[in-house]
Formats: structure tokens, sequence, C-alpha cells
């Protein structure tokens, strides 16, 4: 495979949505499969659109992700001499024309081509014009051909055709003297030499323009392959309706990153039936000839299924540095308590969010848990106070709770009170944790360690019958 250059070209009026970020992933993916480079472009020459803030958001986003880009950002708004001296160049040639048409006359043709049962599009007004009006502002179009069609190989959709006659006369640069989208993604993709354009479908109707002005420009014409938008369960275009489309949000509600990339490679792309992958297996396995061409349907569930996989299988140390985050978010004090890779460790196997996996650490945190009515009810009655006494005198043996250490200590509370295991881990667990707290009771006992779990058993005698 030669190495090929590609690239991610957010326009910065938002976050970055889940359809982004699946984006920059296939781009990101073929750059380090091919050991080329993943090109991350700003399109943010709209100016009255794009925002710091947007862009702020956009690169936290494909940091969160792990998708490094090897050149770049690189803001099209530090590239206007570039591109006007490309509109010069096309009006120069005659291959671009300047329109003196206002908005309103605009508007009326538009608006008499409609009533007329035609299609809303320039009708070339100012395409011949021979004498320029004077002191006029104007926009400058491209002198699109009227006959013929233009064709391209789409590598995800196959050939596809349009015909010329069909294409408006294209705005490429504005009255304020800016230049468009369409133009300068051209004059971006050639200059950055990217081959090919990896993109949403919803660019598709842009390509015959972007074609012909890459053949008015000199130009190679790249490849293009267009990635099929991601759709929400009801089979309509993904949006805030089905849920969050910000991949922050997904964070914020505690999926790891890589849940996220393993989830969005798999709408649209498949490598038999294989789910899983890492970021390595990705890199190796992913080619474009294996996107889909039908919409990938966003399913919460699968999401969480993958989550839940690499919170399991995630390294404690991680997860706990990661809980930080979410404890505080979740307003529990974690200045006094067990270490977090610990705690991480006893839940990892039961969380299927970092917000779940929070939630369910509070008690750790919790020095003085309550008790509800139905808790000491249920288990701090006559018989299980001395279960709990028997539980303490042998912790109190052990120098150190450790698995084994606690297992013992349960075995001699067993033989001494004669109950079985459920009998004393239930009442010891709701004494130690106010509740019914997931982890196990070994490992509750292990993450609190010897003084504090002495210290609650014994702090909720007080609480039995
Ligand atoms: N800036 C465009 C967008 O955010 C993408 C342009 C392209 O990929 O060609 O939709």
């Amino acid at each position: 495979m030669s190495k090929l250059r590609v690239r991610f070209a957010p326009s910065p009026t938002g976050f970055l949505h889940v359809g982004g970020a699946r984006t920059a992933l296939f781009n990101y993916l073929l750059a380090r499969k091919s050991g080329g480079a993943f090109v991350l472009r700003i399109e943010d020459t709209d100016v009255a659109r794009s925002t710091q803030e947007s862009v702020d958001a956009i690169l936290e986003g494909m940091h969160w992700l792990g998708f490094g880009c090897d050149e770049g950002p690189i803001y099209q708004s530090d590239r206007f001499e570039l591109y006007g001296q490309k509109v010069k160049h096309l009006l120069e040639q005659g291959k671009a024309y300047r329109c003196y048409c206002s908005a309103e006359e605009l508007q009326s043709k538009r608006d008499q081509a409609m009533a007329d049962g035609g299609k809303p599009r320039y009708d070339g007004t100012c395409r011949d014009l021979t004498a320029a009006p004077e002191g006029r502002p104007f926009v400058v179009r491209f002198r699109s051909p009227r006959e013929g069609s233009t064709v391209f190989d789409d590598i995800v959709k196959g050939p596809i055709s349009f015909e010329n006659d069909e294409l408006d006369d294209l705005i490429i640069q504005r009255t304020d003297g800016t230049p468009t989208y369409n133009f300068v993604v051209v004059v971006d993709d050639a200059d950055m030499q990217i081959d090919p354009v990896v993109r949403g479908d919803d660019h598709i109707n842009n390509t015959p323009r972007q074609i012909l002005l890459y053949q008015a420009l000199g130009y190679p014409v790249p490849r293009f392959a267009h990635v099929p938008m991601i759709l929400g369960p009801d089979k309509s275009r993904l949006s805030k309706r089905h849920g969050a489309t910000s991949v922050m949000a997904y964070r914020d509600m505690g999926y790891l990153p890589e849940a996220m990339v393993n989830y969005l490679v798999r709408l649209g792309w498949s490598h038999g039936d294989d789910e899983i992958f890492t970021m390595d297996e990705l890199i190796e396995k992913f080619s474009l000839e294996n996107v889909g061409r039908s919409a990938g349907v966003f399913n919460p569930e699968k999401l969480l299924w993958l989550n839940a996989h690499y919170i399991k299988s995630g390294d404690p140390e991680r997860l706990g540095t990661l809980l930080v985050d979410y404890l505080r978010s979740a307003g529990i004090d974690q200045s006094s308590g067990p270490e977090l890779p610990a705690v991480a460790r006893s839940l990892q196997e039961r969380s299927r969010t970092m917000v779940e996996m929070a939630e369910d650490a509070a008690f750790y945190f919790c020095s003085e848990p309550e008790f509800d009515d139905a808790t000491v009810m249920k288990f701090f009655t006559k018989e299980n106070r001395s279960v709990i006494e028997s539980l303490m005198r042998h912790l109190n043996n052990c120098s150190e709770l450790t698995h084994e250490s606690i297992e013992g200590a349960f075995k001699e509370a067993m033989e001494e009170t004669g109950l079985k295991m459920g009998k004393l881990a239930q009442p010891a667990r709701a004494a130690l944790s106010g509740g019914s707290a997931k982890p196990g009771i070994y490992d509750i006992l292990e993450v609190l360690g010897r003084e504090e779990s002495l210290r609650r058993l014994n702090r909720s005698l007080a609480f039995f019958s």
C-alpha cells in the first residue's frame, strides 16, 4: 500500500459530532496503515459561523479519541492569500467571472425560475458581460461547462455521474473577498496532495463541482470515498432526538475512548463477524473496500456493551486515574478513602460506564454510611450481631486484609457461628456499605483495609437490635 495523504476537514461551527469522528477515524486509520500522513484542516473560511470554541471542542474530541494528526491543525483562515491567487488565476484565464447581480436580483431570478417550473439556479446574466458596471460589489463565479458530464468512480459508492448542465456557476469568492467552501477545499486538497478524499456522503453533490474546479485549476483529480451517513434507530439521520451526538458527551456519560473508537469503526465498516478490535488491529485490518454502501444505524446498546467490555478488561491503574473526574462530577469527596485503582478493580467487572462505577464507588468514600429502615430491619438483627462480632474478632487477628486472610477469617467465623457464607456476607456488606454495594464482600474489605473495615463494622453495632 502506498503512503496515503488523507485529511479530516471539519468546519468549526459546533462540537465534534459522532459522524465527524467516524470520518476522522477512517482517515486516521488509512494514514497509519499506509505509513502516510493524516492532515487536520480547520475549514473556517465562513468567518461568521466559525468559532474558536468550536475549534477547541473539535481538538479536544480528537485528542480524547487518540487521533493525533501528522500535519495541522491547518487553518484555512491563514491561507486567504493562496486562495486569492487562485481566484485571480481563474479570472485571468476566463475560467471565472465577476458577477454583479445583487442578492435581491438573484432571489427574484430564483423565484421566477421556480414559478416557471425550473430549478432555482443562476441564469448566467454576468457570464458573458463585456462591460463591468462601475463600483458595484461583485462575487466571483466559476464558469462551469454547460455540456458533457462529470463522472467519478467513488471507492465506496461506485461510479457516479452528473450532467454538467445541472450544475450552477458556483460562487467561489464572496463580495467581501472571502472564498467559498467548494473552492478552498479543492485548492487545499490539491495543495496538500490529499488522495483519497474520504468524507461523509453529504458531500457527494459537491464532488462534480469540485472535480470541475480541479480540472480548471490544472490539478490532478484525487479519488473520492463517500462514507454513508449515520442513522438513528428509527432510520432517520442521527440527531439530538436520538440522544447525544457529541463525542465528548459520551466521555461525560462515562464511555472510554477505545469503546467509542471500536463502536464508530463498525458503523459502516466490517471485518467478518469480528466486533472487538484494538487500535493496532484496526490499523492492520481497516480498508475502504470493506466500508458498506448503506448507512450505519447507531445502536446505543451495542456501544454500552463495548464499553462494559473495555472497562472489564481495562487496566485498573488507568481506570483509577479516570475515576477522579467522574467521582468529582458525582459530588463525591475523594480527599480520604481507598486507593482509586483498588476501587476500580473491585468494580470493573460490574460497571458498564465510568459514571456507574463512580456512583457504585460512593460508599467507599462515605465513612459513616446511612442505614435505612429496611436494611436495619433485615440485616441488623440480634442473631446477626454475633455474626458481625465474630467476623470482627477474626479480621482483627489478620495483620493485613488480603484475599487469603479475609477468606481465613470468614472460614473461622462460619465455623464459630455455624452459618453459611451468604448469611455472613449480607449483614457484613450492609454494615460496611450501608446497603447492597456491588463488589464482592472480600473486595470491599480488602479495598477498605483493616482499620477502616473494623471501624465501620464496629460503628454498625450501634444500629443492631
Ligand atoms: N468542512 C466540511 C464539513 O465539515 C468537510 C469538507 C470535506 O470533507 O470535503 O462538512
